[in-house]
């Protein structure tokens, strides 16, 4: 039976990101502000230098099939049913985009290979693990109760200061869902992790912030008040302490507190790189950023180089 789509869904589907001009106007995500956070030098030599050093791993493919996995499952669920999404051969949907991820990955890593066969056979074996675990308890999860699915995957595209119109803040949400009754939308990010946030994890503000960056400027975007959007980290644990006592989950939720002084803290670190970092035309302030060594220097891949980084 077809669902009445609420309006609300309908605008958010018909969303179009704006165009960007790279000749003249910058792109910014999440994931530059938190590398430029973490040590302004590492931004400036990949952003503003093009000392592009992006090496795959199996980290990201394993990331990467698992978000395609749950999102097609989740849609089969929320558009059909959810025997129908049962009725998904899950494992092999996994297999199928793992290997076609590290293909992806291997082909743009000049035919390098960056992963044992141990490793990815250790790899997949959890991640069949984790859905397994999402498909038996999917329903403390994801109720059908008033939910609707508004999509996966949908673009956040917005100018997150307006002193500063070329700069143009782009994401992709991983899955956002609305619940007609309460009128509330529900924005969630998938993490995969080794075994889950610990409390200095979630304690990390930085790590907060991405999710608050996607409830600010999603309301701002669409025009939702702020006390109407909920968010989520959706964790998913390759391991779990197997000599527990205790039944051990493979999802873990997390929830950062996302009122107004957070949200107001978030912006403001948003501004500062913002206004560090670029001009009102959209160019480079032409600024030497800061060194800042620090505890992820080893995974840094100018950590080595000492033309470039003298840490
Ligand atoms: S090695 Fe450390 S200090 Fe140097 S650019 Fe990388 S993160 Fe920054």
């Amino acid at each position: 039976m077809n669902k009445k789509i609420p309006q609300i869904i309908k605008e958010i589907r018909q969303f179009t990101p704006l165009e960007i001009d790279y000749s003249y106007q910058k792109s910014i995500s999440y994931s530059q502000y938190a590398m430029w956070k973490q040590c302004p030098h590492k931004w400036e030599l990949m952003y503003k230098d093009g000392h592009s050093a992006y090496t795959p791993t199996i980290h990201t493919v394993f990331g990467t099939a698992m978000h395609e996995t749950l999102q097609n499952y989740l849609t089969v669920m929320y558009e059909e049913s959810a025997a129908a999404a049962d009725r998904i051969d899950i494992e092999e949907y996994f297999e199928s985009k793992f290997r076609e991820t590290y293909l992806k990955e291997y082909q743009a890593n000049k035919s390098v290979h960056f992963s044992s066969p141990t490793e990815m056979r250790e790899f997949f074996d959890d991640g069949v693990n984790i859905l397994n675990f999402f498909k038996k308890k999917k329903g403390g999860y994801f109720s059908k109760k008033g939910w609707h699915l508004v999509g996966c995957e949908l673009p956040l595209s917005i100018r997150p200061n307006e002193r500063y119109k070329n700069v143009i803040l782009k994401g992709y949400i991983d899955l956002v869902m609305y619940h007609q009754e309460e009128n509330i939308l529900k924005i969630y990010d998938f993490k995969t992790s080794t075994r889950g946030w610990n409390d200095s994890a979630k304690k990390d503000e930085d790590k907060q912030f991405q999710i608050i960056f996607y409830k600010h400027y999603y309301s701002k975007q669409f025009n939702i008040p702020e006390d109407n959007i909920e968010v989520e980290f959706f964790i998913l644990k390759r391991k779990i302490w197997e000599e527990s006592e205790f039944p051990q989950s493979r999802i873990q939720i997390f929830s950062p507190a996302s009122g107004k002084i957070k949200t107001k803290k978030a912006v403001d670190s948003m501004t500062q790189f913002i206004e560090e970092c670029f001009d009102s035309t959209g160019g480079y302030k032409p600024t030497t950023h800061k060194i800042n060594p620090n505890k992820n220097c080893q995974y840094c891949p100018f950590n080595d180089n000492k033309e470039l980084c003298i840490k």
